[in-house]
């Protein structure tokens, strides 16, 4: 029975060892399994991003970049589905006007790398000084090189004929760096300088209905709005930023209204909406709020649809006034 006993012990012992070398068998087969996978997924990481550099470097391709919001959606207008030309904006598409931008060690990587880099001008880029100390041989595009701009204030974009030139002046600097696309971006700067004259001839149909009127903004770049439809900028504050109204500020403006005979307020919603509130609250007077095009999707139309938007709410201008005298 011990013997039996033994033997059935000794038999035991031996399935035990036969059981443990074929776990170490599995182990070690899933250890390589795993370091082979790794390999492969570290070989596709590196080569990976090897390819993404060598991309950004690739000398086939002409590799534009843009400063922000509407001078890249202009830029995409120009180049369209342009092969061999890489399109990239610089500042995300919600940063809006870049007067505090900071750049950022990425964005100096791209910098290094483009063919061109396309920005508003007119001190909008306010890190434009540092950017041409750092890289010489870097071909800045200014669109507002040919525009005539307000009085520091560069927010030119807003004025539809002001854009128009913008985009003039980069398809003829994008046409002279990268002779080999040059004809497709005359081509499509054309297609789209036609939407935005179209554009354009409302916005002045629309302008020849609202009388000469004193008005307030609360941003700077409405007084491009205000120059196209002929209304005067009675005065206002630059609400770019988030910031606390102080009761003072409100009186001021109040002020204003009353001297000036200001009947409407030009403002953003994002950051004028509770300056706005506070002013009607005191005041009988019109606020309407628009849009300054620095932020958006990346859609190609995007101009577009926010300009017509604003031509719109310009309307209410006329509307109310001509419901007063009825
Ligand atoms: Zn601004």
């Amino acid at each position: 029975m011990a013997g039996y006993g033994r033997a059935d012990r000794m038999d035991g012992t031996g399935a035990e060892r036969k059981g443990m070398k074929q776990k170490y068998t599995f182990v070690a087969g899933m250890l390589f399994v795993l370091m082979a996978a790794s390999m492969i997924l570290t070989n596709f990481y590196v080569t990976g991003e090897r390819s993404a550099a060598q991309a950004d470097a690739c000398e086939s391709d002409f590799y534009i970049l843009t400063s922000f919001y509407p001078m890249y959606i202009a830029a995409k207008n120009i180049v369209g589905d342009c092969d061999g030309v890489r399109l990239q904006n610089l500042s995300e598409p919600q940063t809006g006007c870049m007067h505090d931008y900071q750049l950022t060690t990425e964005d100096m990587r791209k910098l290094s790398f483009a063919d061109a880099f396309i920005v508003n001008g007119g001190g909008i880029e306010n890190f434009l000084a540092d950017t041409a100390k750092q890289y010489p041989k870097l071909e800045v595009i200014d669109a507002s090189a040919q525009v005539r701009l307000l009085d520091d204030n560069a927010h030119a974009w807003m004025s539809i004929a002001d854009h128009c030139i913008q985009v003039r002046t980069i398809t003829e600097q994008l046409a002279a760096l990268d002779a080999v696309h040059a004809d497709l971006y005359r081509k499509n700067s054309r297609q789209y300088i036609a939407k935005l004259e179209e554009l354009q001839s409302s916005q002045q149909t629309i302008a020849a209905r609202c009388k000469a009127a004193n008005i307030l903004i609360f941003h700077e770049a409405f007084a491009y709005i205000a120059r196209d439809y002929g209304l005067t900028v009675a005065g206002g504050m630059d609400l770019d930023e988030e910031r606390q109204i102080g009761a003072g500020e409100v009186a001021q403006l109040l002020e204003q209204i009353r001297e000036q005979k200001a009947g409407v307020i030009l403002a953003e919603e994002l950051y004028g909406r509770k300056m706005c509130e506070a002013v009607q609250r005191e005041a009988d007077v019109q606020v309407i709020y628009l849009d300054t095009c620095v932020r958006g999707d990346y859609d190609a139309d995007s101009y577009l649809h926010a300009m017509r938007g604003n031509l719109e709410q310009m309307k209410r201008i006329y509307e109310s006034t001509e419901q007063k005298s009825k």
